[in-house]
């Protein structure tokens, strides 16, 4: 249903004409995803680090025409193209969604709660899809601009509206309530996720609520309120409450529970008749959501046989995108969970994120979405890959095979009916250096094609949680200046964590600058399409031409590394080459002194090789009070060689100094950038509180073996493992070949299984490690431990080293698969 652009100038209060007729079928926040720029409306939202308004050149350049903007633009320069404008562009974006949704008179389920919420959603479609087309937030598109976005897909032969909404401070609950207008509400739980921006629970709790304020139904767990809340003071009066409780009276009340093997048998009471439902899960948090669900199939007035077989049927959500390295230098991206037109978009989106220049290949299944044509549906599907550029496209499924033609124009395609036709015939060397979405329905089972394509290696993982990282970068950001740029260490494979994988990241949200360690480190970046600016802090003679092939820009240390690359580029004839200029202010490693400065600044004016780009220093130890005097000292000595400098060069610079801890302990040494190393991988070397990071590495690994060992026997090599009792005795797969510090050997480290801590008994082997896991009931063989990360905080695991976070990240070996997460 596409909209004028001259309804939607009238929708949002546009103040100024339009001039060019356009008819608008998508919205468009952001300039990197940009599909059908003909049909699209670009929002210039402005935040406090980015203003889109800065991006309408390249997005006028790719083709899009018409534009929300709240400041004034000189039209004359982007000929045929329409500015509305308007006071809050964000405003302007809810309002234009907000009328959309007025256009449509079915049900629209509202959920929102701590946790849970996307879980929720996810369920009911698995649920509901049966009976209803049903329309619904992508993922967790749960925000100011996700919920607007999510609405927007509303059609009119959808049956059914389920989104979700999501808050983090006082105020935001009623623009999304205006947006989503739901008739039913969901209330999942009032948690601590997020509460930073509340005074208090009950203050969350009158914020979420605002959701339903022109609810006729809303679904709760009376169990998960703050104590002493009475919700239905808080809630207009005409609102039919359907409760839940394990404790309390309340609408279905849930009298008991049987935790069976892989099943939990819950009993209800409901309208006075007693029953039992099976869950297909057993742990607390899947239960709560199931009895949500169950809740509102009650109220839609399902039978309970119903309710019971299609419970059993429902499946896991799996919210994150897992990007792993498969064979030949592949990369997969399984995101086989959904299976409809708007997830491929997001799945393709992340794909060409993540790959850079390297060639992409989509292997989809036959789509299973009601409410489209298939011929109008295929047509959609070719259309979203071309746009993306895929340079191959498998189609597996009778459906898919029939629409080949519609995929002519993508470089190289090919169909399969069934995956085990294309098992048998594909082999391994088709796939080499590419990256691989991977997106089937259900029954086309694409795990077999995962499985085919992934590397075989032995199942020690580093999880690498690129959304945590973005969060922490987000993070230091909040301590910046708007105008302070940022640039990240990625030295040292990213410490320990991918150097590629997070350049990428980093480049795509925007940072300013990376940093490496040696030359051939910049190198890979660039081979893999990385083109941000980098910096190499450690150059020697015989990593000059990587430099200049590779457009590497050194940091210039001292007098006789500056003479001598000088005099590498004169005899290339190269002129103007990007340099840093590192000072000495105390750490006493590499660096100019201060005091020669002066004899720096004339050597500098007189030549015309070098270009100084940005001239900084080191800090010795932002992190602890107990040096704050060094600290400034450091600063006065820089601010001496910064000002020679400035008053002498031609040319302006970039001025640094911090480091993480840097960033958030002294604010009035942020300068013109700031150099983001370990706060990037979740670790305040501050032991700090006041920013909120989540950890980025999870190391793991699983039992290979549990036996039982008698009291007085001993574990592992020279006996040092002594057993005092019968015990339970592990042997996971992990040992100081991977990174296992030796000194965790003998009851000093431990590891994390089934919620609890499990010692390490015995020396630590090559390859292996034995725990004792005695007190730990239910340990089976393939058991997933986790060696740092969430649970176990690898400042912890530090401590235990007798070293700090920087050496446990960076020593964990190659061999240790790296898998990227996106949740
Ligand atoms: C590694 C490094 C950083 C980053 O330090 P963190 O403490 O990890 O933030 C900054 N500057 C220089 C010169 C470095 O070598």
């Amino acid at each position: 249903m596409p909209y004028s652009i001259k309804h939607i100038a009238q929708i949002i209060s546009a103040s100024c004409a339009v001039l060019e007729e356009a008819s608008i079928v998508y919205l468009l926040i952001d300039s990197r995803k940009i599909v059908f720029p003909e049909t699209s409306l670009f929002f210039a939202l402005t935040g406090p680090r980015r203003d889109g308004h800065s991006y309408i050149h390249e997005v006028y350049k790719r083709g899009v025409r018409n534009f929300v903007v709240s400041q004034k633009i000189d039209t004359t320069l982007y000929p045929n193209a329409n500015f509305l404008l308007v006071n809050d562009v964000l405003k302007a974006l809810q309002t234009l969604a907000s009328h959309h949704r007025s256009q449509f008179h079915y049900p629209v389920i509202g959920i929102t709660g701590s946790n849970g919420k996307t879980i929720v959603k996810e369920w009911l479609y698995q649920l509901l899809q049966g009976e209803e087309n049903i329309v619904r937030s992508p993922r967790s598109y749960n925000s100011q601009v996700g919920v607007p976005l999510s609405v927007w897909q509303m059609q009119r032969q959808h049956t059914l509206g389920i989104f979700e909404a999501g808050i983090s401070t006082v105020g935001e609950m009623e623009a999304l309530a205006n947006i989503i207008q739901p008739t039913i509400g969901i209330l999942t739980n009032i948690g601590e996720a997020h509460s930073e921006g509340f005074a208090n629970d009950e203050e969350k709790l009158k914020e979420k609520l605002q959701l339903f304020t022109h609810c006729q139904q809303l679904v709760y767990c009376k169990d998960a309120l703050p104590t002493g809340n009475n919700i239905e003071a808080l809630l207009n009066p005409s609102i039919q409450l359907f409760s839940w409780s394990k404790k309390d009276i309340a609408t279905v009340q849930i009298t008991s529970e049987t935790r069976l093997l892989n099943q939990t048998e819950i009993f209800i009471l409901y309208q006075e008749k007693s029953f039992s439902i099976f869950i297909p899960f057993t742990d607390t948090a899947s239960i709560d959501n199931a009895i949500s669900c169950i809740c509102v199939m009650l109220l839609k007035g399902f039978e309970i046989a119903t309710i019971q077989s299609r419970l059993l049927q429902l499946q896991p959500v799996e919210m994150r995108m897992q990007l792993k390295k498969g064979v030949n230098n592949t990369y997969i991206l399984n995101d086989s969970y959904s299976n409809d037109l708007s997830s491929l978009s997001i799945a393709l989106d992340y794909l060409k994120q993540q790959s850079g220049s390297a060639n992409t290949t989509v292997i989809l299944s036959d789509i299973l979405q009601a409410g489209i044509a298939d011929d109008k549906l295929y047509v959609m599907v070719a259309n979203e890959l071309q746009q993306r550029h895929i340079h191959r496209f498998i189609g597996i499924g009778k459906v898919i095979s029939k629409y080949h033609v519609v995929f002519n124009n993508i470089q190289q395609t090919s169909f399969y009916n069934t995956t085990d036709d294309f098992l048998q015939q594909a082999t391994h060397h088709q796939f080499s250096n590419d990256y691989i979405l991977l997106k089937g329905a259900r029954v086309f089972a694409f795990e077999r094609i995962n499985h085919w394509l992934e590397q075989k290696v032995h199942q020690t993982v580093m999880e690498i949680n690129l959304s945590a990282m973005v969060h922490n970068v987000k993070q230091y950001q909040q301590k910046l200046l708007p105008t302070t740029k940022l640039m990240a260490m990625v030295k040292a494979f990213s410490y320990g964590s991918g150097s590629v994988e997070v350049a990428r990241l980093l480049q795509f949200h925007k940072v300013d600058y990376l940093a490496v360690a040696y030359a051939d480190e910049g190198v890979d970046l660039r081979k893999a399409g990385i083109t941000l600016p980098i910096m190499v802090m450690n150059v020697d003679e015989a990593g000059f031409d990587a430099l200049v092939d590779y457009n590497l820009e050194p940091e210039i240390y001292s007098f006789n590394i500056y003479n001598s690359f000088q005099q590498y580029l004169f005899q290339q004839g190269i002129q103007q080459f990007p340099i840093h200029i590192k000072f000495n202010t105390g750490m006493n490693r590499l660096g100019f002194e201060v005091d020669d400065v002066e004899i720096l600044a004339k050597q500098l004016v007189k030549q015309q090789t070098f270009v100084v780009k940005t001239v900084f220093s080191h800090l010795v130890a932002s992190e602890s009070a107990e040096h704050d005097g060094f600290t400034q000292h450091q600063a006065i000595l820089f601010n001496t060689a910064c000002a020679v400098l400035e008053q002498q060069l031609p040319n302006r610079f970039i001025k640094h100094l911090a480091n993480s801890s840097g960033i958030f302990r002294h604010p009035n040494l942020q300068y013109n950038m700031v150099r983001l190393g370990i706060g990037l991988y979740g670790v305040d070397s501050a032991n700090g509180t006041e920013l909120h990071l989540q950890p980025v590495a999870t190391l793991k690994t699983t039992i290979a073996q549990i036996r039982t060992v008698k009291a007085n026997d001993t574990v592992g090599y020279n006996r040092k493992g002594k057993v005092l009792r019968d015990s339970k005795i592990a042997t996971i797969r992990i040992g100081y070949a991977d990174g296992f510090n030796r000194q965790l050997g003998n009851g000093v480290g431990k590891v994390w299984l089934h919620h609890q801590l499990a010692p390490v008994i015995g020396n630590v082997c090559m390859d292996m490690v034995m725990i004792d896991v005695t007190d730990i009931v239910n340990v089976q063989e393939g058991d997933e431990v986790e060696v740092f990360g969430k649970h176990l905080p690898i400042q912890q695991v530090a401590v235990w080293c007798n070293t700090i976070a920087y050496e446990v990240m960076t020593t964990i070996s190659q061999r240790v698969k790296r898998v990227y997460i996106e949740e």
